[in-house]
């Protein structure tokens, strides 16, 4: 069986988990969050990074710093994960869901001035499978609309748009560790801070609303309660797990981006007969690599799909349910209809992606669909 995911150990994982418990300080923020922090703020100029638990903490963080409240308005793709929007449900915002481009499934940017209202405060640009959505766009109307953009770029690492890194371009991002992202630690994200209004009162509510990051910098002689906060900082054994995968992150890439042309040329005769689509990507955005989607042309030749490589040993998945349809939001949705969104619920079909994926996995599963194709014309 040729699985879906498999989580890829660049090698030095345990040695760095072993530094860390051997430091004794184990805790959050010790030697390897800080080798992380500097890592990410080199490498991608972000302003200001902050490791969390995961990225749906980091998004909650977000919501928090944006102070979001009752009834603020957010903009989201309907077509996502549940905790883009989720973060911003638990400070009382209502979502205002937006629906996916025809050519790929980020959010359609000539869609969104619509939905602005007076009530509006944040545009949640999710940029799915690390491809980026049209962040010059989403930032002017942000502008001419005085809204804040915080990117959702848990699939997005060293993936970017116009030169430019995802994650650096909206006043936050969010990034997820999670073990099916590119970069892993089982369990992680972090939270960037590109709008220096927000870094200092980032790391209070990081840090349970104390201000005990300026007390350890000497900034401040005790530290107290100061503003709202929880406890949204990964201990250091997670973080040293980080820092050997980010060491290794090129190659990681390299692997990965072989895979991902690996699977288009194989795959590409059948999108140029027209049986499946494989994925958009525009002139402004780069592939990262984070995964490999075909689509159907309908929801039960998508299921069929599933069997033929389930019989033949491989193990594809389908991804998101329109959120805009889900049991929670159905009563409150502003009742726009989402047929982007609802096609890729239906007809997105996720193949086997991971680091160890062979040339000969990559076959197996590309003969597979072929084969498929072939009997259903
Ligand atoms: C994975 C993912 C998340 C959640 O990440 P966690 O680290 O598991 O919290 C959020 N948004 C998107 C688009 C994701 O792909």
């Amino acid at each position: 069986m040729i699985g879906f995911n498999k989580p890829y150990l660049s090698g030095k994982e345990i040695e760095y988990i072993s530094q860390a418990v051997n430091s004794m300080k184990i805790s959050g923020d010790g030697i390897f969050t800080k080798k992380c922090h500097d890592f990410f703020e080199k490498k991608y100029g972000f302003k200001k990074v902050l490791l969390t638990t995961s990225c749906t903490d980091a998004l909650e963080m977000a919501a928090i710093l944006l102070d979001i409240k009752d009834g603020d308005e957010v903009i989201a793709p309907s077509y996502t994960f549940v905790s883009t929007v989720n973060a911003f449900v638990l400070r009382g915002a209502k979502i205002v869901f937006i629906d996916s481009r025809p050519d790929n499934p980020n959010m359609d940017v000539d869609q969104i001035e619509a939905l602005i209202t007076p009530r509006t405060k944040v545009i949640v640009p999710v940029h799915y499978a690390g491809i980026a959505c049209d962040m010059d766009k989403i930032m002017a109307l942000a502008n001419r609309h005085n809204l804040f953009v915080v990117e959702d770029a848990a699939q997005a690492i060293d993936s970017y748009y116009k030169s430019r890194p995802l994650g650096s371009i909206g006043h936050m991002a969010a990034f997820s560790f999670h073990e099916t992202k590119n970069i892993i630690s089982g369990e992680g994200g972090m939270l960037v801070v590109n709008d220096e209004q927000f870094i200092k009162r980032a790391e209070i509510i990081r840090e349970k609303g104390t201000n005990r990051s300026s007390f350890f910098r000497g900034e401040v002689d005790k530290y107290g309660w100061v503003d709202i906060g929880s406890s949204f900082l990964p201990s250091d054994i997670i973080a040293a797990f980080l820092y050997a995968q980010l060491e290794n992150l090129d190659t990681i890439q390299t692997k990965r981006k072989e895979i991902w042309s690996r699977y288009y040329g194989e795959l590409k005769q059948l999108e140029q007969s027209g049986s499946i689509k494989l994925a958009h990507v525009p002139d402004f955005a780069t592939n990262n690599a984070h995964m490999f989607y075909i689509q159907c042309k309908t929801l039960e030749e998508r299921s069929a799909l599933i069997e033929h490589l389930k019989k033949g040993g491989v193990h594809a998945v389908f991804h998101y349910l329109s959120l805009h349809k889900s049991p929670y939001y159905t009563g409150k949705h502003h009742g726009g209809e989402m047929l982007q969104s609802d096609r890729y619920a239906d007809t997105l079909l996720r193949l086997p992606f991971y680091y160890e994926l062979t040339d000969k996995d990559i076959l197996r599963i590309t003969d597979l669909i072929v084969s498929f194709y072939k009997t259903i014309i």
